[in-house]
């Protein structure tokens, strides 16, 4: 199928009027800046438990944001003992 020229420019249209992408920071694993998205891979360096709420400086873009620590707990079973 060939698309018309106006079919491109219409595509172009709605891109550029778009609005930007959904920074996927909620439930993931890595503290996720929700100004710029960089993830921040060292979540040790900010020592919090369960339920903590702390002010952070992305290290990126140098905005503040709120991050809140949500632990989860996983258990593995296995027959016999680990060796
Ligand atoms: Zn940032």
């Amino acid at each position: 199928m060939v698309q018309k020229r106006e079919d491109y420019e219409l595509a172009y249209e709605q891109a550029k009027n778009a609005p930007p992408k959904e920074i996927d920071c909620e439930l993931v694993s890595y503290v996720t800046c929700p100004w710029c998205g960089k993830e921040d891979y060292d979540p040790w360096e900010y020592d919090q438990s369960d339920g903590d709420v702390e002010e952070i400086e992305c290290g990126y873009c140098e905005k503040t944001f709120w991050v809140q620590c949500m632990i989860t707990v996983k258990y593995t079973s296995k027959k016999e003992p680990w060796k």
